[in-house]
């Protein structure tokens, strides 16, 4: 009666190629890799590229570079959306042809006044979809998940967000709708990214239970905040992940990730830094908010 034992965990790191790793990538590649290994569980690469105006030239091989000098190992082939069109543009197609998404004109002007929340100005217009975005009809509901460092966030849809972009004028297909069926597609099990996603995910959740997919556990590491509890603004962020300097920074980030690495790891090659933090992960010493003295950012 031994069951053949099948991975139960499934994680992945999907890094924007608009330009290289800095240490909050780090952070983030190394919290889902730990989470992911410590439980024996698959990691997977996805490349997200999907506005290639903002993608920096090099990048991808850069990222891959880099995350394979700092020790990381994912599994399998890396996917790139960019290679995923067809899948987007079939559940697009779905989605306007039942009348659950729309063709919206509205310029960014229009939009201006409303910070971001759509009006809902193209709800009923029937526009064509040649020069329109395409947005998604949200409920006036509110959606709410429990996570896992950050505890419960809730979102009402309807009033924080509106109908939001799944593809865009210009014919871009929108990161929330990537993500959540790459994420499908892939079996990803456990989501462990950034707190500046957190506010995405309550799209994420209804486009899930709009086209019948799973819905992940979410794992949000906290964002990096000056002391003043202001995020970190662009002036702060650090230099590309230098190859020779692997071992410090993720001992770095293991710390900024709340773990005490030992003394003896400091003389050691990045593949034992990640040995032992697979060995001594636990999410739940990771702190809510982070500031920029404990993050020592170079
Ligand atoms: N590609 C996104 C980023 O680099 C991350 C997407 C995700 O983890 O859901 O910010
Ligand atoms: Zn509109």
């Amino acid at each position: 009666m031994t069951a053949i034992s099948s991975p139960t965990y499934i994680g992945r790191f999907a890094p924007t190629p608009s330009g290289h790793l800095h240490f909050g990538s780090l952070v983030a590649a190394l919290a889902s890799y730990l989470d992911a290994r410590s439980v024996g569980g698959r990691w997977l690469v996805r490349m997200e590229d999907l506005d290639p105006p903002r993608e920096e030239p090099g990048a991808q091989a850069a990222i891959l570079k880099a995350l394979e000098s700092y020790g990381f190992e994912w599994d399998g082939e890396m996917v790139r959306q960019s290679d995923r069109h067809a899948a987007y543009a079939d559940v697009l197609n779905r989605l306007f042809s039942q009348g659950l998404a729309y063709a919206c004109t509205c310029s960014r002007k229009q939009l201006e006044p409303y910070h971001g929340i759509y009006p809902g100005f193209c709800r009923n217009a029937g526009h064509g979809t040649e020069n329109a975005a395409i947005r998604v009809r949200v409920p006036e509901l509110e959606y709410h998940f429990i996570d896992r460092v950050q505890g419960e966030f809730r979102q009402h849809l309807g009033r924080e967000v509106g109908d939001f972009v799944i593809r865009r004028r210009d014919g871009l297909y929108a990161y929330q709708l990537a993500v959540v069926l790459d994420d499908a597609w892939q079996g990803i099990t456990d989501i462990v990214r950034g707190a500046d996603l957190l506010d995405s995910t309550p799209r994420q959740l209804y486009l899930q239970e709009l086209l019948g997919l799973p819905q992940p556990r979410y794992l949000h590491i906290p964002l990096i905040t000056q002391p003043d509890g202001h995020k970190l603004g662009k002036s702060y962020r650090s230099p590309p992940l230098a190859e020779d300097q692997a071992t410090s920074l993720l001992l770095r980030a293991l710390r900024a990730l709340g773990h005490n690495p030992v003394i003896e790891l400091n003389d050691a090659t990045p593949r034992e830094v990640l040995n032992w933090g697979i060995a001594h992960w636990d999410a739940s010493l990771i702190p809510r908010t982070l500031t920029l003295p404990e993050a020592q950012l170079q």
